[in-house]
């Protein structure tokens, strides 16, 4: 469905006794691993103040050891990124594209190190984690074609006779790339390609709890041909590396996806900073709904709502968050929730039978009980499934659905395993819709109904940036929906979509009458 040019990543069929058998073999030599990573700038391995890195499953287990970038590397890093800009700007688009697809190539062969990663480092599930490289496969090679297509040859613009007027597109400069710990993979990488698919230096920093996958994804990239002065990786907290490398003067641009409050802390660093004004890209959170009508089939609404709160933990800003029932099917779809909800396994996210895998620190889950403790007392407890033997080694949360009266009580986003279920009449339908508006967020909506007309004017009313209508809101595939919303949920463009590059290219005209 892709034309000749580009094709999704494949999936894996663990129904496929010769599909399955191998993937977890090859998935298990990755099982006692250790890495040791770090700063990579100019392609070489500094040394730094050095933490170890454990599971947030079990924090006994050590993934490795990881230095965070001190003054001198960041210093280094963007000398070096700076000095690499000319050189790859007028590097043809092909070679740079080839780059990527090499390097898609290449996420593909290293396949089970990267979701071993993702399974110990994030405490993602093999789902999850084989999702996660697919996904990182497939923005490398859409912004790869994209790039291709939008900057090949200059687009050619009418002017008088004897006058030459063309429009070329080209990278800005440095682009600061900044992503979070719950996309460790496809969310670094994707930012990372397509900043240098379009002909920018790029100086990465991964979100701190998961930095190993983003540190394996750069050597990644270094192997298939990224210059390694072209993309510089710099692990550290947002304090201390994100602060320094957001207000320097030489950066021309910054890609984010993390908190709606720290990109108002970078819009205001850049605003505050010397030199030119640049663009930010942020992809924030989400208050995301789903509007459920009395048309609608409960068994199926179940199906979608379960994979929509508790995959990932919950950990998704495309997670559903409040369930909105009419009130004639409400009962009903709340029984199956329940019995659905017991059939959730929780536990080690490497194995193959974890549904709910843990949340990724000691601070996460310390909010998200204090939440669920506080809401239980605002609210009317539906269901709180109980944590297995084992778990508190690590930091899980219980799966917990809760009804509540109005989406106004919850003040934030609460990013994990929780459900907020609110009844309405059919009469207050628009009211609903109020509701959702009222967050000031929108990033996903989903929608079930029997009923086309109904569906789409729920769509059409509610401000967001990805609705699903009669399936789950989570997973958006590149291509196919690209990813991103509006308000408090980010500034667009979306990723994995036609646009996306625009923001990270700059235009220039040439007028020649020679
Ligand atoms: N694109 C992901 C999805 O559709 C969510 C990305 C995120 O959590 O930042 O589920």
């Amino acid at each position: 469905i892709f034309g000749e040019e580009r094709k999704n990543s494949k999936g894996l069929n663990m129904n496929i006794i010769s599909e399955s058998e191998p993937f977890f073999a090859a998935l298990d030599k990755f099982k006692d691993t250790t890495w040791n990573a770090g700063p990579l700038v100019n392609g070489e391995l500094l040394s730094g103040e050095t933490n170890e890195v454990v599971s947030p499953y079990d924090t006994t287990q050590v993934v490795g050891k990881l230095a965070f970038a001190n003054n001198q590397a960041i210093e280094q890093a963007l000398t070096g990124a700076d000095a690499a800009f000319s050189g790859w700007c007028n590097t043809p688009v092909e070679v740079r594209a080839n780059a990527l697809q090499k390097l898609a190539d290449l996420l593909e062969e290293n396949r089970e190190e990267l979701i071993a990663l993702c399974t110990r480092e994030a405490g993602k599930s093999i789902q999850d984690g084989i999702d996660e490289v697919r996904e990182a496969v497939d923005f490398c090679r859409y912004y790869a074609v994209q790039a291709k297509k939008m900057m090949a040859q200059p687009e050619l613009l009418p002017g008088p006779t004897g006058e030459l007027n063309e429009l070329f597109l080209q990278g800005r400069g440095i682009f600061v790339c900044i992503s979070p710990w719950n996309f460790p993979l496809a969310i670094f990488l994707g930012q990372v390609a397509a900043a240098l698919a379009a002909g920018n230096t790029v100086v990465a920093k991964p979100a701190e709890q998961t930095s190993i996958v983003g540190f394996r994804a750069v050597q990644l990239a270094h192997q298939a041909g990224i210059p390694k002065d072209v993309l510089q990786f710099l692990p550290g907290t947002g304090a201390t590396v994100g602060a320094a490398i957001t207000s320097d003067e030489r950066i021309a641009g910054v890609c984010f996806t993390g908190s709606t409050g720290t990109a108002k802390l970078i819009n205001r660093t850049l605003a505050n900073r010397e030199g030119a004004i640049i663009p930010l890209i942020a992809e924030t959170g989400g208050q995301n709904a789903m509007v459920v009508d009395s048309t609608s089939q409960p068994e199926q609404v179940v199906n979608d709502v379960v994979a929509s709160s508790f995959t990932s933990a919950g950990q998704r800003c495309s997670a559903l968050r409040v369930l909105f029932l009419q009130e004639d099917i409400a009962d009903r779809v709340l029984e199956v929730l329940k019995g659905a909800m017991d059939e959730l396994s929780i536990g080690n996210p490497s194995s193959i039978k974890t549904d709910v895998g843990p949340v990724i620190d000691a601070m996460a889950k310390a909010n998200l009980n204090a939440h669920i403790d506080h809401i239980k007392q605002v609210g009317t407890l539906l269901k709180q499934l109980e944590l297995p033997a084992g778990t508190d080694k690590g930091h899980f949360v219980a799966p917990t659905a809760v009804e509540i009266d109005s989406i106004k009580v919850l003040e934030k986003e609460h990013f994990g395993p929780i459900l907020h279920v609110i009844r309405y009449k059919a009469s207050e339908l628009a009211k609903v819709i109020d509701e959702i508006n009222s967050t000031g967020f929108g990033l996903t909506l989903g929608i079930h109904s029997r009923n086309e007309g109904h569906a789409l004017k729920i769509a059409s009313k509610v401000n967001v940036g990805n609705v699903y209508i009669n399936r789950n809101q989570i997973g958006a595939v590149v291509g196919v929906q690209p990813f991103g919303g509006q308000g408090l949920s980010g500034t667009g463009p979306k990723a994995g979509g036609p646009h996306y590059l625009t923001r990270f290219i700059t235009e220039k005209t040439r007028t020649n009458n020679i």
